[in-house]
């Protein structure tokens, strides 16, 4: 049976922001916020509350010296003494641990089964952060903390990591770039921030073969992007078998985010899910949990947000269409692990 998706947010994510000096603002969710609190979507969805992570799920991650370097800079009172887009300010570490425990809080709501679909619309972003440094907007690695905690608290063996922000997501990549158990798959913006994930790192010991990336050129749209990832996503769950799968959901390759130059259109958003949708139904009993990271027009942030929700509330259906696109096929077959996973 169809269940109600969840989504999780607070006002208390507007406590973390400069909106003069820096585009990662609370602005950016405001209007979404407040659409999801009309009548249509409080019907529809299930609603929830973020907790704080603990310190035992953030350190899972981040290192306890990176911890204090953070709250040493909190005590300067300068937002941009850590570096120049990562500020901080006295609610900062306050607001990216209800970050992380928002996402922990929907992840446990899958794995008890009372919700198969989650967004967790939360601020600031994390998919930069690394275990010893944050960097690009991010403090805590929110969907890093996730998988550690699936691993931890409802030993998950398995976990797979879809990050579609147009930017590469360095921070997870680092904190799983020698384990099988949790499976990493970037596509972003090549020769964009922060200049890494070529397709050549594909992990390490233990964790070679589970980290793919796909670098792709600015002016790749739907058409590019739904090829390379219908199939690469269909190859490694079929053969990977996740147990659960995590989106790092990054909307900054919308067609009107000027951050980048991909041209993903607001549709596109729903087709992904729609496939999302689909392999978590073959692989992992529908369990699909979502994670705001980057986007930063508010106007197409709000609309792919609701176009990615819009097709939670519907349970699977057709799967869609992949249409042959010869420039991205090119990626594939010049990519290292092409014939591996059947990139
Ligand atoms: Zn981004």
């Amino acid at each position: 049976m169809h269940k109600q998706p969840g989504i999780l947010f607070d006002r208390r994510y507007y406590e973390h922001g400069i909106p003069q000096l820096s585009l990662e603002n609370s602005g950016r969710v405001r209007n979404l916020y407040s659409t999801l609190e009309g009548p249509e979507y409080t019907r529809q969805l299930r609603t929830y509350r973020p907790r704080e992570a603990s310190a035992a799920d953030i350190e899972s991650v981040h290192s306890s010296f990176y911890l204090e370097q953070l709250r040493e800079h909190v005590n300067l009172n300068d937002p941009y003494s850590y570096d120049r887009d990562t500020y901080l300010m006295e609610q900062s570490l306050y607001t990216a641990a209800l970050a992380a425990g928002g996402c922990l809080n929907l992840a446990d709501r899958i794995m008890g089964g009372e919700i198969d679909y989650g967004f967790a619309l939360v601020r600031p972003p994390g998919h930069h952060a690394e275990p010893g440094r944050g960097m690009g907007f991010c403090l805590f690695n929110n969907v890093a903390i996730t998988a550690e905690y699936l691993r931890r608290v409802h030993g998950l063996q398995r976990i797979l990591i879809l990050d579609f922000d147009v930017h590469h997501g360095n921070g997870t990549q680092a904190v799983f770039y020698e384990t099988a158990q949790v499976f990493f798959i970037s596509i972003h913006q090549d020769k964009l921030f922060p200049f890494t994930g070529q397709a050549h790192e594909t992990g390490s010991g233990k964790g070679q073969g589970y980290t793919i990336n796909l670098p792709v050129h600015s002016q790749f749209g739907d058409a590019e992007y739904t090829f390379l990832l219908g199939k690469v996503l269909n190859g490694v769950v079929e053969q990977y078998l996740p147990q659960i799968i995590l989106v790092s959901a990054g909307f900054d390759g919308h067609c009107e985010d000027s951050i980048s130059r991909v041209l993903l259109t607001t549709h596109w958003y729903a087709t992904i899910t729609e496939l999302l949708k689909h392999l978590a139904h073959e692989a992992c009993d529908d369990r699909l949990l979502f994670v705001l990271e980057g986007g930063y027009n508010p106007v197409s942030l709000e609309a792919s947000v609701l176009a990615t929700v819009e097709s939670m509330l519907h349970p699977v259906g057709r799967r869609p269409g992949v249409a042959y696109s010869e420039r991205a096929a090119r990626i594939l077959t010049n990519h290292p692990l092409h014939g591996f996973w059947t990139v």
